[in-house]
This record gives C-alpha cells, structure tokens and sequence, in this order.
C-alpha cells in the first residue's frame, strides 16, 4: 500500500514547447533556463533530455552547474549570477561554464582568471536596479573583457516588467538597451515573456524558462499553446457527508451551505501545494473541476465533490497539470505558478515520462 500522491513530468511536453517557442525565433540562439532544479521539474533529467535541442543551458550559481556537468551534461552553462568567489570563476574555467559578470570584483577575478574562459556575458542595469553596471560603462567593461583573454563576450539585460510590454518601465528599459547595444547579435535580453511578446525584436539570445515548462505568461493565454510538463495528481482517500452549517478542517474556514460531500486526497503543503490556496481553487476530480474548500493541511486537502458526477474512493485527482492550470491554481492561492514550481518537496515521488 503506497500513497498515490505523484508529480508526474512529461519530458515530451518540454521538447514539444521549444519547438514551439523556437519556430518564430529560427535566427536566435536558445537558451533554457534551467535553474531550481529546473523549476522544479529535475534539471539533470530536464537538461539531459533537452541539450540536443538548444544552445545553451542557464542556472542561477556555481553549485547548480557543476551537478550538471557532473551528470555529465556538455552544453555550454551560462551561471545568471556570475562567480561569488574566485574559485567559482576558476571551476567556470575548467568547466567551460560562461560566467555573467556584474560587479567590479568580479571584474577583478577575470583580470587573473579570464584566459581560461571561452565566454563572458556582462550583465547590464537598464533599470530593474537588481544586478548589473549601469550602462555608461558598457564599452569600457567589454573591452576591458576582451583584453583578459576572454574567448567571447555577449551583453545581456533583464526586464523587470516583461509581461507588460506597454509599462513605462518596460519602455524606459527598451530605450536603455536600444541606445546602449545597437549591434544586436552578441546579446541577450529576453526572458519567455519578453520572447512571446515579440518586444522589440529579440536579441541575439532569448533566455527562456518558464515557457518552457508550459507556464501561461500572464496576457498570451491564446497566443501559443504550451503543454504543462509538470502534472501532481493524486486520489480520493476518505469521502464523507457533511449537512448544512458543519465546517470542515482546520479553523472550520469553510462551512456548508447546503447538505455536501467532501472528498479528502492524501496532499497538502508538505508536498508544496500552497497553504494560501482558498476555497475554491480548482481541483481536478475524475475529469471535472471541483472547489477546494478548507484550509490546506501538511498532508491532505480537502474538495467539495457534491455536484460531480462520478467519484469514489480511489478516485483520480489532479491539482494541477492541464487541468486546472498551475497558473489557476497559483491565482487562487496569491502567488506565481513560478513559485508552485519551484517549491515541490523532496517527499513527493516523481515519475518521468518521455
Ligand atoms: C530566471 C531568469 C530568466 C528566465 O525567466 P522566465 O520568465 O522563466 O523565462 C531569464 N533571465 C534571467 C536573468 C533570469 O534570472
């Protein structure tokens, strides 16, 4: 006897978003982002899968690329935070990791460490003021890059505000990096909103993420269709009734208005479905979407069943995947779907499919 509660990964679905994501952007090269584990997903299984099909691979620091390459992955890595010590800059060289470069002591490092890196990425500030120089210093610092011995060198920005192509800041930011890049082949600005909104013609490298996973960027919902990779499901364990005016779980947050049947399934925050979920977030029930009533639990959930057609004990729930989304369920519960992804715990089996 075994717990059913799974977070199935269907690598297929990854392939099948980059060539969808890739088809518009054929004169581009692709990176996949494949850091926190691949959001979640498993970036060793993700990244092996995928590396014949992309560019380049990304993570957020030195750790997370090197249990790639020790997994034996050979893609180039671009490491989104750069060194946070010269030793992080020295494995980038015997590694062939690409460092981003940011700060004035990295720049430092590289004066030593540079020959040994085939390619550097400088990470300009356009206005989302979290990493970067500031871009009056663009020329000088990719100069001084290029003198180190480095191989290769490609500018990159970030967006703070990419799913609103028409913010001010978005704009402002556009504005930035058109003045300061006007050669467009050695950079790299977009992240999946950026790409799928097409802002201002991508740059020389689109760096994409969450897409990739079939995460809805917020304002497309219609524009591409994605395939959620990502699907936790689960099964009806307990089934009760219980008469109007009774409240169910925790605090009694949620009480019947009506005579009810709830349905309780074997997971809770302790597998990362979010604690903040309210009542009526969806939940899947043997194909029909059902509310969530009650408060989230460490270990079981609990659904308002009374008006699907089919339920029984055993019976197969899905708290996200196609259907809902993990983008509904992250809007009922006041967070991101990037969030949902990336908190998964270690308790919860996963099963690959391909
Ligand atoms: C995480 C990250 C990305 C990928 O963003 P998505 O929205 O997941 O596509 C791109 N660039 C940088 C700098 C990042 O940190």
């Amino acid at each position: 006897m075994s717990r059913t509660t799974t977070v199935h990964i269907d690598l297929a679905a990854i392939s099948e978003n980059i060539h969808t994501l890739r088809a518009p952007l054929a004169a581009h090269r692709f990176m996949a982002v494949v850091k926190a584990d691949a959001y979640g997903h498993g970036a060793v299984r993700v990244a092996q899968h995928i590396e014949p099909m992309v560019d380049a691979l990304a993570v957020a620091f030195t750790e997370e690329a090197v249990a790639l390459r020790e997994a034996g992955v050979s893609a180039p890595i671009l490491i989104l935070e750069g060194p946070h010590t010269a030793s992080d800059l020295a494995l980038a060289g015997k590694l062939d990791f690409w460092p981003v470069i940011h700060s004035d002591e990295q720049l430092e490092w590289c004066k030593t460490l540079g020959a040994e890196l085939s390619q550097a990425w400088i990470k300009l500030d356009t206005g989302m003021h979290r990493l970067g120089f500031a871009v009056e210093r663009y020329a000088d610092i990719y100069d001084a890059l290029l003198s180190y011995g480095i191989g290769e060198v490609t500018a990159m920005s970030h967006l703070a505000s990419a799913e609103e192509p028409d913010d001010a800041l978005t704009r402002a930011q556009l504005r930035t990096w058109d003045e300061t890049v006007p050669d467009r082949s050695n950079t790299s600005l977009h992240n999946s909103a950026a790409t799928q909104h097409a802002l201002s013609g991508p740059s020389g490298w689109v760096r994409v993420g969450y897409a990739l996973y079939g995460g809805q960027v917020k304002g497309l919902q219609n524009a591409v269709s994605l395939r959620p990779a990502m699907r936790l499901s689960s099964s009806i364990i307990a089934l009760r009734d219980v008469r109007t005016g009774e409240s169910v779980g925790y605090g009694g947050r949620w009480t019947a208005q009506r005579d009810s049947v709830i349905a309780t399934l074997p997971v809770g925050y302790g597998d990362g479905y979010p604690w903040g979920a309210a009542d009526g977030t969806p939940v899947g029930i043997n194909g029909e979407i059902a509310p969530l009533v009650g408060r989230v639990s460490m270990d079981m959930v609990t659904v308002d069943v009374t008006d699907c057609s089919n339920v029984s004990l055993g019976g197969l729930a899905i708290l996200w995947g196609d259907q809902p989304t993990i983008d509904d369920v992250a809007a009922h519960s006041g967070t991101i779907g990037y969030e949902l992804m990336a908190r998964l715990t270690q308790r919860t089996t996963r099963v690959y499919h391909t």
